[in-house]
This record gives structure tokens, sequence and C-alpha cells, in this order.
């Protein structure tokens, strides 16, 4: 068996370990249908390897050849198709089909002509190296722009220059007088082992990208609280923390925010009906405290708010309106004229404070609010000197 031979397979084998990964990818990626189409394009462009093997061995080799062609392209018009729905760029349908048929007319064009002219594998490789550059112009010219994103562009330009690049060495040591002989041409190693390297990169990077996206999603699950939809306490710090250091000169305020006897209304009128005070109240807070605020629900019945670039003495007012807006809210499943209240805790972060410092500060301050008789706003002991 000759060295081509052996790459075909290897290339066949590496197409299908991609082409499963993706189909299992595409169970938690919100990108399914795009994985799904990275799993079908691999795995058709796969069949062309052992279309070569059937021009090589089998009957009827001009039939093999026309497969072997037909299922590269097909693959790579499928892989383009799931990089546009990736990248939210249109593909239309009769792009994907014009360029297959004007591909497979090329082909049948270049078919009968003696394999040695020059112009041979520009033909042949032409259509594949504009669907994969095209697809590469799709990346470019997408909202996405990380070093990722950057990265699969690179690697689908070379990608499709690798067709232009093979195109001239088919012309420089060439393809063998016949598709049957093919195989058996040193170009044909060296054609199939770049791809074996092309195919690797391409789905790796195909694969990073959907992979960070997953990553992505489930970092936010995990930093977001179901209930409310704000900032659970791990966002509402990181959050915070990211503003901390990026504007680090500006006076800051914390408010912290409890429910009244909170217990009491779960047990007079079940847990749900607490739900939906918590539920209301994050939705109050979050609609009153202003666009510049970091809201979050940090604990069972309790919320923080992070105001930047304030005043203490607008921190507390803030802290009125909250107050007041409690008392307003119309909660179903609780009788009408039921009045929920809540205590708040109001703090100063120094510029580069620590947040953790002032939660402490502000739990004080809010504690003191309870002890208070509740429904009121209490100022930091720092603050308020
Ligand atoms: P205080 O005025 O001193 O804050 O009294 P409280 O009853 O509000 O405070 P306490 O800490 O005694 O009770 C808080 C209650 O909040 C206890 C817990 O069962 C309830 N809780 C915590 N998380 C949830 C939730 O997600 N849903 C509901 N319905 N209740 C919750
Ligand atoms: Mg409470
Ligand atoms: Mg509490």
């Amino acid at each position: 068996m000759s060295a081509a031979a052996i790459f075909l397979g290897v290339n066949f084998a590496i197409g299908l370990c991609f082409s499963a990964v993706f189909a299992v990818v595409s169970i938690y990626s919100r990108w399914r249908f795009a994985a799904l189409l990275f799993c079908g394009g691999l795995f058709v462009a796969s069949l062309t390897m052992l279309a070569e093997l059937g021009i090589a061995f089998a009957d009827h080799p001009q039939l093999w050849a026309m497969a072997a062609y037909g299922t590269v392209l097909a693959g790579l018009i499928m892989l383009h198709w799931g990089v546009s729905v990736l990248y939210d760029r249109p593909f239309p349908k009769w792009f994907a089909a014009s360029i297959f048929f004007a591909g497979m007319a090329a082909y049948l064009v270049v078919v009968d002509l003696p394999r040695f002219w020059w112009g041979y594998g520009f033909v042949y490789q032409g259509p594949y190296a504009l669907v994969t550059l095209s697809a590469a112009l799709h990346v470019f010219l997408s909202e996405r722009r990380t070093a990722m994103d950057r990265a699969l562009a690179i690697v689908l330009v070379v990608s499709g220059g690798h067709f232009l690049v093979k195109a001239t060495l088919a012309a420089v040591m060439g393809p063998g007088s016949t598709p049957s002989a093919y195989v058996s041409t040193n170009y044909a190693v060296v054609s199939q082992s770049i791809t074996a390297v092309l195919i690797v990169a391409v789905g790796l990077m195909l694969l990073a990208v959907l992979t960070l996206d997953i990553m992505a999603v489930e970092r936010g699950r995990a930093e977001r609280d179901s209930l409310s939809g704000l900032a659970n306490r791990r966002g509402f710090e990181k959050a915070v923390k990211r503003v901390i250091d990026r504007r680090g000169e500006h006076q800051n305020t914390l408010i912290l925010c409890d429910l009244d006897h909170f217990k009491s209304i779960n047990d007079t009128y079940g847990h749900h009906a607490g739900d939906m005070v918590i539920n209301a109240f994050g939705t109050m807070i979050a609609a009153q405290a202003g666009s510049g605020a970091i809201v979050g629900r940090i604990g069972g019945e309790e919320f923080a708010v992070f105001l930047q670039d304030t005043s203490p003495s607008m921190a507390v007012a803030v802290a009125e309106t909250l107050r007041i807006g409690v008392r307003t809210m119309m909660i179903p499943g609780l009788p009408g004229g039921f009045v929920v209240t809540a205590s708040f805790g109001v703090t100063a972060l120094p510029a580069r404070g620590d947040l953790a410092a002032a939660l402490r500060d502000a739990d004080v301050a809010l504690y003191s609010a309870k002890r208070g008789g509740r429904d009121c706003v209490h100022q930091s002991r720092g603050m308020a000197a």
C-alpha cells in the first residue's frame, strides 16, 4: 500500500473523529445547528477518502473520481454554512447551490483535459479555495472579534490558500496521468499530509470556539440567580470588582436590603407567595436603582446595590426611594392592602476600597436598621460621622 493510501485512511479516521465530537458538542451547545453542520460537513468530506481508494482499486474510476470531488465540495459548503450560522452571517441557499453546481461543472470541464496541464489543479481546487476563503471572510466581517475568532479566520484563510498551493504543487509535481495513478504519486503524499494538518487545525479551532461559548454560557449561569434573574453573590462581587478595578479613583457606595419579617410571609401565605415577593423586590430594586447600578441577590431575601461614582447622601436618597418602592409593591398571592417592608444599610466604598469590608460595614448598618424598628435606612458609622 502506498504512503498516500495510508494518509487517506488516516485522514478518513481524523475526519470521522471530529465529526463524532461535533455530534456530542451539539448536545451541549446553544449553536446546535452549527455544530450539526460541522458534524455533517466533516462526515461528508471524509467520504472522499473512501472514494479515492475506490478510484485506485475499484471499477468505474470516473464515477468514484466525481464522488471524491463532490463530497469534499459538499462538506466544505456545509462547514461554511455552519460558520455563517455561528457568526450570525447570511448564507443564502442559492449561493451554496450555485457554488456546488459551478464546482461540479468546473470538474466536468477539466476531467477530460490532460492532467499535466498547469491550469488543471487551479480549476479543480478553485471552488474548494473559494468556499473556504468565503467562510474566512464571513468570520472577519462578523461582529465577534475575540482572539479565538481571529485565529479561526486565519486558519480558514490558510486552509483556503492551501488549495491553491496544492494546485501549484500539482502543476510542479504532477498529479498522475489518470485519477487511478494519483494515489501512487509523490504529489498525493504531500497533498494528503498537508490536508491532515489542516483538518486537525480547522476542527480544533471550530471546537475551541464552540467549547469556549459553552463555558461562557455556564459561567453566566453560575453567576445568576434563577428566581430574580439578577446576579447572585458571586456574580455581584465579580461585577463590582471589575468596576472598582477599572474606575479606581471614584467614590462608590453600597446598599444592603433585607425584607422584614419575611419568614412570617412564607409561614402565612406559603413559600410560593414568598418567592413572588422576592421576585417583585428584585425587579423593583433593579428598576429604581438606575442604569449604572449593579444589583444582586446575595442571600435568601437579601439584596445588594452598588452605586458607582455616588456620594453617601445620594445613596441614602436612593435607599429611601427603594424603601418606599417596597411598600407599594403589588404581589399576586398576597391579600390586597398587604404592605411588604424592608430595611436598608448604606455604606461608602472608598476609591480602591475593599468590597468585603464594605459588605461587612453595610451589614452592621442593616442590623442597626432592624434593631431600630425595621422599614428604615441606616448608614454605617464611619459614613454617618
Ligand atoms: P428580619 O426582619 O429580621 O429579616 O426577619 P426575617 O423573617 O425576614 O428573617 P429570617 O432570616 O428569620 O428569615 C428569612 C427567611 O427567608 C427564612 C427562609 O426560609 C426564607 N427564604 C430564604 N430564601 C427563600 C426563597 O428563595 N424563597 C422563599 N419563599 N423564602 C426564602
Ligand atoms: Mg429578612
Ligand atoms: Mg435575611
